[in-house]
This record gives structure tokens, C-alpha cells and sequence, in this order.
């Protein structure tokens, strides 16, 4: 059965791949390698055995996205993570992340409605939730207005998929990740922030290897146990396996409603300094950091509820934030070099 993965070289969507292929799909990825190198294909290989099918193209060519449906004509399912993610960058150049992020969703939504049945996954995140008043959060949880163009354009991208669903064929899941972390336990694939990384692993594991020389704690005078920022961290493997999990209940046809939304989390929210040490423990090296003043635009808190996630999709964490450290620590010394 053969799915497409949009993204598939990025830091979810290869992982996802990895889980398809070991289900015995046949993978089309789908990239045009402004923030993946094509050498993860190596590494899915390396994993798997099998080297899906790569096209090279960018979801911005409606063309483009019109040849590439003609001549694939017997696609079951697409998981759709392409998209730019950095919320600072979004900022500074909003269009580019409204053409991106909407237009390559507009084009293959145009391409799907054209199919009796379609299915369709799409990473949503938990900035929809922005700051929620009450936690963990759930899905009924309300929306709050964006406080980013990158979030707008999640939440856009859900309200344009549920329309769309209303008027065609398409049935879809959109899946509100929490924070994602980690990287394959094979070292194989993992996260590779170009530049400076956005968020706290890789920013950890960085500064770890010395690529870094300090790590920066925004804050620890919030209402929180240790006073620093809590977020619910969440295995990219188990994130990976969800979008399986997803997809099948739509290829099964056991989707209650034509879109259904789920949060991705564990559940459980960690302190940056919790994280920090968790770190410390399983790399055994201590990391230099210090506190400074909290960060414009940081929220507090959020983690989320997971009991729909459990009981309507039957899926549940199984990795823990310690072998998340401990398999992106192995990472980054594999991506360094250092013999591990
Ligand atoms: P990523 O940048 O590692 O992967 C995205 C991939 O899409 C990259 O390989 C990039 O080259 C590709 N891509 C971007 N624009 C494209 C285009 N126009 N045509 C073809 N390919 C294109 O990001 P990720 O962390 O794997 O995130 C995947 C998805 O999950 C994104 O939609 C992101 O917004 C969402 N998400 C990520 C996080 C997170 O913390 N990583 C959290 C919530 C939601």
C-alpha cells in the first residue's frame, strides 16, 4: 500500500518512514531538501533495509504537485509534515511561512478532493493551545489567537482541512504534537538544526559536545516546581509510530468523525531543568549552563492530556525522557564524529 510522506527527510517524517516501512508500506517521500539532507535516505536504509522511493520536489509548484499525483495514481494515504517550524523566523518573514506552510496544503488538498477516499494526517502542534488556563490540556481545550505566523499557519492549515473534508472524499486526523525530542535509538536518524537550534535538546547535546559553549535557562522565577519552563517532551519514535497508528484507523475506516484531532504528549511535563539533568545522568557529563531572564513570548507550562490519544486511537507513550537524552546524545556524538 503505498503512502507518501511529505517531509520524510526531516526530523519527524523520517522516523515516521521508518515505522511505515517496518508495517510493510511502500513509502513515496516527498522533500525538497531545505532542511534535510537526501544522506537520511542512508540512514532509513540502514534501519530498515529498504530505500523508499524520494522525489525531490518542492510543494509550492502547484505543477509540481499536480504531476506528481498523476503519475502516482494508487496513493492510499499522505502524512503530511512539510512545513518551515522556526516561530522567530516566522516572525521576521511572515509570507514565507503562509506560502509554505498554506500553499503546499492547499495544493495537495486540491490534488486529494479529486479521489473518491482520501486520507490525510497533518502535524498540528500544541502552540494552538497558546497559554491554556487548565492542565494537562485536552483537544476540547480552546483555541487561543496565534502568537506567531507559524502558529497561525497550524492553525489555519486545521480549519482549511476541515472545510475541505465538509465538501470532498477526504478524511483526516490532525495530530497536535507536544515536544518532540530524541532520535532513533539505531543513532541512524535524528534532529539536525541547521544553525543555531531552536529548542532545548539539541541545544543541550550541542553545547554537551562543545559545539556550544554555554546553555541559556530562560527564567527560573516561574510558578513552577523549580521555577523554570515545563513542557511535555515526547520520544520521536513514539511520535513516529502514532502517525501509523493514525493512519491505519483511517485506512480501516474507524475514524468517528471526518476529522479528528488528537494531542500527542506523555502526559507528563518536565522542567528544563529537570530535562538538564536527566541528561546529566544519562551521558554521566555535567552541562554548562546558567539562568538568565525569562524569554519574550515563553508560556509557562503545557502538557497534555492524553486520554483520547489512549482510548480512541489505542496508542500510548512507551519511551521515557531519559532514553529520549540518551538516544539524542548518542546522536549528535555519531553526527560529530566521536566514536561512540
Ligand atoms: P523538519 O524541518 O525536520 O522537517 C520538515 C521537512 O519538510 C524538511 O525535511 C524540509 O526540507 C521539508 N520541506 C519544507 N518545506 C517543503 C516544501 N515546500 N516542499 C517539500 N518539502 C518541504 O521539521 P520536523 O520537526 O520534522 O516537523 C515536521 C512537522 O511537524 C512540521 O509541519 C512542523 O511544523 C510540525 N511540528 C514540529 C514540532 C517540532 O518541535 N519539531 C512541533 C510541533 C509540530
Amino acid at each position: 500500500m503505498k503512502i507518501v510522506v511529505t517531509g520524510g527527510l526531516g526530523f519527524i517524517g523520517s522516523h515516521t518512514v521508518v515505522e511505515l516501512q517496518n508495517k510493510g508500506y511502500e513509502v513515496i517521500v516527498i522533500d525538497n531538501l531545505s532542511n534535510a539532507t537526501e544522506d537520511v535516505l542512508q540512514g532509513i536504509t540502514a534501519i530498515t533495509g529498504t530505500t523508499p522511493l524520494f522525489e525531490k520536489l518542492d510543494l509550492r509548484e502547484k505543477a509540481v504537485v499536480q504531476d506528481f499525483f498523476k503519475r502516482h495514481q494508487d496513493i492510499k494515504g499522505v502524512i503530511h509534515f512539510a512545513a518551515s517550524k522556526a516561530v522567530g523566523e516566522s516572525v521576521g518573514n511572515p509570507l514565507l511561512y503562509y506560502e509554505n506552510n498554506i500553499n503546499s496544503l492547499v495544493y495537495l488538498l486540491q490534488e486529494l478532493e479529486k479521489k473518491e477516499d482520501a486520507h490525510f494526517i497533518f502535524s498540528s502542534s500544541c502552540t494552538v493551545y497558546g497559554q491554556a488556563k487548565v492542565m494537562p490540556i485536552d483537544e476540547n481545550t480552546a483555541v487561543q489567537t496565534a502568537l506567531s505566523p507559524y502558529g497561525n499557519t497550524k492553525q489555519i492549515g486545521e480549519e482549511i482541512i476541515s472545510d475541505v473534508a465538509k465538501t470532498s472524499g477526504i478524511n483526516a486526523i490532525l495530530l497536535r504534537y507536544f515536544n518532540p525530542v530524541g532520535a532513533h535509538p539505531t543513532a541512524e536518524i535524528g534532529e539536525l538544526p541547521l544553525g543555531v537550534p531552536q529548542n532545548l535538546v539539541p541545544f543541550i547535546t550541542q553545547t554537551a559536545v562543545g559545539l556550544r559553549s554555554e546553555l541559556l535557562v530562560y527564567g527560573d522565577d516561574y510558578p513552577t516546581t523549580d521555577g523554570t519552563c515545563i513542557r511535555d517532551y515526547i520520544h520521536v519514535v513514539d511520535l513516529a509510530k502514532a502517525h501509523v497508528v493514525a493512519l491505519e484507523r483511517l485506512l480501516d475506516k474507524k475514524n468517528n468523525e471526518k476529522v479528528e484531532t488528537f494531542n500527542l504528549g506523555t502526559g507528563v511535563g518536565s522542567s528544563v531543568l529537570e530535562v538538564i539533568h536527566a541528561f546529566e545522568k544519562v551521558s554521566g557529563k555535567k552541562l554548562n549552563y546558567s539562568i538568565v531572564d525569562r524569554r519574550a513570548g515563553d508560556i509557562t507550562s503545557a502538557f497534555a492530556n492524553t486520554d483520547k490519544a489512549n482510548e480512541v486511537l489505542g496508542w500510548k507513550t512507551q519511551l521515557t525522557l531519559e532514553q529520549a537524552m540518551e538516544s539524542a546524545w548518542k546522536w549528535e556524538q555519531k553526527v560529530r564524529g566521536i566514536t561512540i
